[in-house]
């Protein structure tokens, strides 16, 4: 297995939860099997994934495929999330290059979708900005939006998703996702504004530890997502509290494709949707993540469409997006041909 970095500039700063970033720095992964090269991407994301220290400490320690880190946490949390997805990734994209199929068939039970749904995301912004982003986005064909709240106060974010739903009409789905930025008060009476306005669900209403309080939350007619949750409390606990109607989940924080299929599996034996989505992730990293809500029997709109958010990228988008769906490429492995360059070492 062989690794090498990379630093991509983000177009504008992303505000995370240790603070505000400028640039995603990662490694992207190689892996030969049955003389096969396999692309990963191991792109850390402080709060959501072990540090850049610490992943490329655990890429240095895995000399193939028969290192992949099993070792996991509490409640089903991997350790080193971002390093295991990476080799994770690149064994499964060789396994599936091998075999001839797409990541997306050789991950599914079933026969995988042709094309994924994406939501579009309004940021936090005015009200009159806001509903202008929405009727952009219905313009370019999302039929899915998902507006930023929680930064202003809760009466101006109540306004903003009343026009939210002016502006994108009533056929489009709508979800609200407040980063954890309410009490439980306040996340009462939007998740009430929010039912009234019939949006599909509000993402992480409550601090992602309030693992109960979310439980708490649940019918109040709109489903209630949890995201950050996921990397805190984890899945397993998550699941086993009854907490969300859906799980919002990032490969790159849950240790993989295959262990993200597999937490979409507990989920959906209990009812629970998964929406899939990227921690920002270069152009390996959102491809393997189109393949794996591909994987996924009926999978709703996905938060897939972060490509723009880079300046730069590690090669040409394979799968973009058009008219709010990704087709997912149907070559073996990532996309047939599309990371040849990539999968030859530098000399
Ligand atoms: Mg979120």
């Amino acid at each position: 297995m062989e690794t090498e970095p990379f630093s991509l500039d983000l177009r504008s700063p992303l505000s995370t939860a240790s603070g505000p970033i400028s640039r995603r720095e990662g490694f992207l992964v190689r892996v030969e099997h049955d003389g096969v090269v396999g692309l990963g991407e191991a792109t850390p994301l402080p709060g959501w994934t072990e540090s850049y220290a610490e992943c490329e400490d655990a890429l240095s320690g895995m000399r193939g495929p028969e290192s992949l880190p099993s070792e996991t946490g509490e409640a089903g949390r991997p350790r080193r999330p971002a390093a295991r997805h990476g080799a994770e990734l690149a064994v499964a994209t060789a396994e599936a290059r091998a075999a001839g199929e797409s990541l997306a068939a050789f991950l599914a039970d079933e026969t995988p979708a042709d094309t994924v749904a994406v939501n579009a995301t309004v940021g936090d912004g005015s009200v009159d900005a806001t509903a202008g982003a929405t009727r952009e986005a219905v313009e370019e064909g999302f039929s899915t939006v998902k507006v930023k709240v929680g930064a202003r106060d809760p009466d101006v974010d109540a306004t903003r998703l009343r026009a939210v739903r002016e502006a994108a009409g009533d056929d489009v789905g709508l979800r609200a996702d407040a980063n954890g930025a309410w009490d439980v008060e306040t996340a009462r009476r939007m998740l009430d504004v929010a039912a009234e306005l019939d949006f599909s669900y509000v993402e992480q209403p409550l601090p992602s530890a309030d693992v109960e309080g979310h439980a708490d939350l649940r019918g109040r007619g709109v489903g209630v997502a949890l995201d950050e949750s996921l990397a805190t409390a984890g899945p397993a606990r998550v699941l086993a509290a009854d907490a969300a109607d859906a799980l919002v989940c990032k490969p790159m924080a849950l240790g993989g494709p295959i262990r993200t299929l597999d937490v979409a599996r507990q989920a959906s034996e209990r009812g629970v949707d998964v929406v899939v989505t990227t921690t920002i992730d270069a152009v390996i990293a959102r491809v393997g993540a189109v393949h794996v809500a591909a994987a996924l029997p009926d999978v709703p709109a996905c938060g897939l469409a972060t490509g723009a958010m880079l300046a730069d990228d590690l090669a040409p988008d394979p799968a973009p997006v058009e008219g709010g769906r990704i087709r997912v490429p149907a070559g073996p492995g990532l996309a047939g041909d599309a990371f040849s360059a990539l999968r030859q070492p530098p000399e």
